[in-house]
């Protein structure tokens, strides 16, 4: 039997770990060709010695020592910095890229990939949400797949049976609502770093973890969504699900509702990908209906996550907004991380960016790089 070539991209992250894990579990069906991490040259190293991929990259520019460090040590080629990640992207894609990368950065490599004729199983949300209609255009000419990781649009995914989208009515996103689900607009303002990092139900990176607790997260999910599964931003609704074991639910015609339902383990949505479209057994716990006990469902405060309805018009807006509100939120992010502005400031630093720009219509690939360049300048120098 031929094994699936892998490629992944970002395999220190917890999305990247917990894909190796599968391939680990599954070692007569996965072959990892292709390995990158960001900056942890450590555990790379560890990984490579253990899963022997053709060629690896490390994105972080400054590491190139490290990086002929470890090929001299495992005899793999390993490449450096972004044109490095290209690199690996085109020649070593294997069947199936995954991307599990965090930021702007991986819209290229995501490219690459699908041109070299690789499907996309995408955990990495900016991807879709700055470049959503040239990515999904471009798979769809290649006959490439993009496939989606992330638990909420692998929900879908599952409750359309794959991507058979006729006869809805709605998506609907499940959202934990952070920690701060309860908190009023004076608690938000005194929010710290470490509150915010503090996730009830999922075990996260920081950057992501920041965006769920605004619900920023939430807003690129339901763009993603909306390329993913070409279903207009109307018909797209978000829901707080304290207990995130409803991972999303598709909403027909009919009035039937689909909900796919599990433990809060990326295992399941990256294990579903990579065997789709078959279906395997693995060795987790089936959920506990009986410790569950209750499903509580209620609507999105607005007015106290601003960052939803941001990214709802950014959306409807198109053009180069999505990928300004991206850069954006990265930067406002990275700067409440270091405690140069306080939590409120990042909505506020994101409509001020907004508000800004001078939208281009149909954007090119250059056009949205020029975009997110601009947009991380002004979020930069912002004296909010
Ligand atoms: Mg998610």
């Amino acid at each position: 039997m031929t094994r699936k070539r892998l490629s992944l991209f970002g395999s220190t992250g917890s999305i990247g770990r917990r894909t190796l894990d599968v391939a680990r579990d599954y070692p007569d069906d996965f072959a990892i060709v292709a390995l990158s991490a960001g900056r942890n040259t450590r555990l790379l190293h560890e990984q490579i010695r253990e899963f022997k991929p053709q060629a690896a990259a490390i994105a972080e520019p400054s590491l190139a020592a490290e990086a002929e460090a470890i090929a001299r040590d495992t005899g793999v080629p390993v490449y450096c910095g972004a044109e490095g990640l290209l690199r690996l992207a085109r020649e070593f894609a294997g069947d199936m890229a995954v991307m599990a990368t965090v930021g702007f950065a991986g819209l290229f490599p995501s490219l690459a990939a699908l041109e070299s004729g690789a499907d996309l199983a995408l955990a990495n949300k900016e991807v879709l949400v700055t470049a959503g209609d040239l990515v999904t255009a471009r798979a769809k000419e290649l006959g490439r797949q993009i496939l989606p990781i992330d638990s909420e649009h692998n929900a879908i995914f599952q409750c359309l049976d794959g991507m058979r989208a006729e006869g809805v009515r709605r998506l609907i996103l499940t959202a934990s609502g952070g920690p701060f689900r309860r908190a009023t607009v004076s608690q938000l303002a005194q929010v710290t770093r470490e509150q915010a990092l503090a996730h009830p139900t999922w075990e996260m990176g920081q950057k992501i973890t920041i965006d769920s607790s605004t619900l920023m997260n939430k807003g690129f999910e339901a763009i993603e969504a909306h390329h993913l599964f070409c279903v207009p931003m109307e018909q797209i609704d978000v829901v707080i699900h304290p207990q995130s074991t409803v991972h999303s639910m598709v909403e027909f015609i009919d009035g039937s509702i689909l909900a796919q339902l599990g433990r809060t383990d990326m295992y399941l949505p990256i294990q579903n990908i990579l065997f789709h479209p078959q279906r395997r057994a693995n060795s987790l716990a089936p959920l506990d209906f009986t410790a569950l006990r209750v499903l509580e469902f209620e609507p999105p405060d607005l007015e106290r996550f601003p960052c939803l309805t941001l990214a709802y018009d950014a959306s409807r807006v198109g053009g180069t907004m999505p990928a300004v509100l991206n850069a954006a939120n990265e930067v406002a992010v990275a700067r409440f991380l270091h405690n140069e502005i306080r939590y409120l400031d990042i909505p506020a630093l994101i409509r001020a960016v907004l508000d800004e720009h001078q939208n281009t219509p149909n954007p090119s690939l250059d056009d949205i790089r020029l975009a997110d360049e601009w947009a991380r300048q002004r979020a930069r120098n912002h004296g909010i």
